[in-house]
């Protein structure tokens, strides 16, 4: 194990700048889900990753493997373009990812030594000209840079960037951020608007944030130049996929699937990301390229961009997202539809779209607090994020339905593996997610009991947080200083939460957010001073807007941040015979023994009495009510025991 670098990265010109994973001692529910990944995920990924032959591929002195998800001739007749293999350089880069930030957590030199030995494969991959992908170096060379649309060439080359960053950052080794750089210098060379470049970008988004990652780490402004070249390229005519596509003698347009392709919306291409106003198409890529429009906005203090990511953040957050935060109903486009169109069963809603989710709400963090991203930062994260790992990190959701029959599980792993090594290298990372600091001042955008150590107003502020949340909403924080030093600290208020009561010293203060929804506390600050707060976690209804007509005559429970769910194990089957009067009244909490410390909820309902069908379909009868008691468990963690149905969404007595 090579002792943690001690460098600090470049940072970002952000009025409010997240603090590195090392400074934030995470304990607690994050503590114990990035233990859990620390010490079982990322072991269980890296054997995965091999069981799969993906360092097959990589391993420059193994034979060439062979396709593994063979082209196959679609409905049109022609050869399918793409297979799961393609993406495997960013499936293994997101596990080095993980791994990185795991060790911190706990050294681990067998892990560690894994991790280097992948990195010798891509270093001894990549070509003099710096060119690194395994695909079309192995399996289809000659072929690269020809399908930038479906092939996922530059999407790969972000995650390894993002994995160089992560691993120089933990170890200190510097191999693959060389590869890396070398590798960015090459697509530098390749891609732009001068003379014998290609003017193309990426079909799937990911090389813009993770090049804006690249340039913070190395402090080279040419990455943050190529990332604002990738923003901006995009839907600019001549459209770049349709000039590729006739060099290829195809129509790109036309080409299967035709329906997703037909005016470039599925890629967020269909026009400069500037006139683009409405959220469409592929869920995770959406996320990503708005993640890296926020940096380079942040980068170059464009406003322009900032008030396009303005009206995409409404636009998604009012119209397209559970109330899991889970995000892109359908499975035929990974992504998106109609406004207001949230299926409950058949909700694809990605597990990667919401970490995406929680990746570009932290950065609309950027210029200053606000509940708005950060209330959605918390509802992704603790709902439509975290559900993808089981409790003790071993499996995985990719789908995640907020209503299911008893048929979908948790997956050992999926024949496209994004998932998995996505939510392990976000809970292994949550310490960077959960403060941001400024010149003057710290806002606290979660609670989650750590201890942070930062720098502000020019003083070392150790920041403690002790809290059961998200089970228990009384949080105190304690300041720890060398001398008295004047800074704002900003709470945030959550808005489900209506009547919080902050004391500092004991002393109770008003609660008055303004428009940011944080309360700010301007004053000299001393060692050993104490803000507590109390955010009180009674169970609320949730209702949907009416022309969400899936959700129309139902409702949902939540608490604090979490949404709840009803599973068979706990209420027997059909649980679409249970109804919850309109009031939650009488409400009773109990821990989940199987859980720990994890909360459900208990409330009194009604059951439709069903005994009286036999065989036949319909009938006139109203059917009889009995009272009964529905217990509640959060979302996040349905399917941990005996399989059976689940609903989010539960019909609402009249
Ligand atoms: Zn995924």
């Amino acid at each position: 194990m090579t002792a943690i670098s001690a460098e600090p990265p470049v940072q970002a010109p952000l009025a409010f700048r997240p603090l590195r994973i090392p400074q934030v001692a995470v304990n607690g529910f994050w503590g114990q889900h990035i233990d859990a990944v620390a010490n079982k995920t990322v072991d269980i990924l890296y054997e995965r990753c091999l069981a799969a032959g993906m360092f097959d591929q990589i391993d420059p002195s193994r034979p060439v493997p062979e396709m593994r998800l063979p082209f196959r001739r679609n409905q049109y007749g022609v050869l399918d373009t793409i297979t799961a293999q393609m993406f495997w350089d960013s499936d293994v880069a997101k596990v080095i990812e993980a791994a990185a930030y795991a060790l911190y957590r706990r050294p681990n030199p067998a892990l560690e030594a894994k991790m280097d030995g992948i990195i010798e494969m891509f270093a001894g991959l990549q070509l003099e000209d710096g060119y690194l992908n395994s695909w079309y170096i192995r399996m289809q060379p000659g072929q690269r840079w020809t399908n930038l649309r479906d092939c996922h060439e530059l999407y790969c080359a972000g995650h390894l960037m993002e994995a160089a960053v992560a691993y120089h950052q933990a170890t200190g080794k510097r191999k693959l951020l060389d590869a890396m750089m070398r590798y960015a210098d090459h697509i530098g060379r390749t891609f732009g608007t001068g003379p014998g470049q290609k003017p193309g970008y990426c079909g799937h988004e990911e090389i813009e944030l993770a090049l804006v990652r690249l340039a913070r780490e190395t402090g080279e402004r040419r990455y943050l130049e190529l990332a604002k070249y990738f923003v901006e390229q995009r839907g600019q005519q001549p459209h770049y996929f349709d000039v590729e596509a006739e060099a290829r003698g195809e129509n790109a347009r036309g080409s299967w699937p035709a329906s997703l392709h037909a005016d470039f919306r599925y890629t967020q291409s269909h026009l400069p990301v500037r006139e683009q106003q409405k959220v469409v198409g592929h869920a995770v890529r959406a996320m990503y390229l708005y993640s890296g429009m926020a940096d380079i906005a942040a980068e170059y203090g464009d406003s322009s961009l900032t008030d396009a990511l303005e009206i995409l953040w409404n636009d998604l957050t009012a119209k397209q997202m559970y109330v899991t935060g889970g995000i892109g109903p359908s499975a035929s486009n990974e992504g998106f539809t109609d406004y207001y169109d949230l299926p409950n069963d058949t909700a694809y809603a990605e597990t990667c779209a919401s970490v995406g989710l929680v990746f570009w709400a932290s950065r609309m963090l950027g210029s200053a607090p606000d509940r708005r991203y950060a209330d959605v930062l918390e509802q992704a994260l603790y709902n439509g994020a975290l559900t993808g790992l089981s409790r003790d990190g071993s499996r995985f959701f990719y789908d995640n339905p907020l209503e299911s029959h008893g048929q979908h599980h948790r997956w050992d792993w999926h024949k496209c593996p994004c998932c998995p090594p996505n939510i392990a290298r976000l809970v292994a990372s949550i310490g960077t997610y959960i403060y941001g600091v400024s010149d003057t001042g710290v806002a606290v955008h979660l609670y989650a009991d750590s201890v942070a150590k930062l720098e502000v107003a020019g003083a070392d502020l150790t920041l403690t947080q002790s809290t059961d949340y998200p089970w228990d909403g009384a949080v105190r924080l304690t300041v720890g200083l060398a001398q008295p030093t004047r800074f704002t600290l900003s709470l945030r208020i959550p808005s489900w939460c209506k009547d919080a009561k902050v004391a500092i010293g004991g002393q109770s203060v008003p609660v008055e957010t303004g428009n940011s929804g944080y309360l700010k506390l301007e004053r000299e600050w001393r060692d050993g001073d104490v803000v507590e707060m109390a955010l009180p976690m009674e169970a609320r209804p949730v209702r949907a807007h009416p022309k969400v007509r899936q959700d129309t005559g139902r409702v949902a429970v939540a608490r604090g941040p979490l949404v709840y769910c009803l599973e068979e194990a706990d209420n027997g089957a059909e649980l679409n015979s249970l109804l919850l009067p309109r009031s939650l009244g009488g409400m009773a909490t109990a821990p989940i023994t199987e859980f720990g410390g994890a909360v459900s909820l208990s409330l009194p309902a009604l059951r439709e009495d069903d005994g009286a069908w036999s065989a036949e379909l319909y009938r006139s009868d109203v059917p009889g009510l009995s009272d009964t008691t529905a217990r509640f468990v959060p979302y996040y963690l349905w399917d941990n025991r005996a399989p059976g149905e689940m609903l989010v969404w539960v019909r609402s007595a009249t």
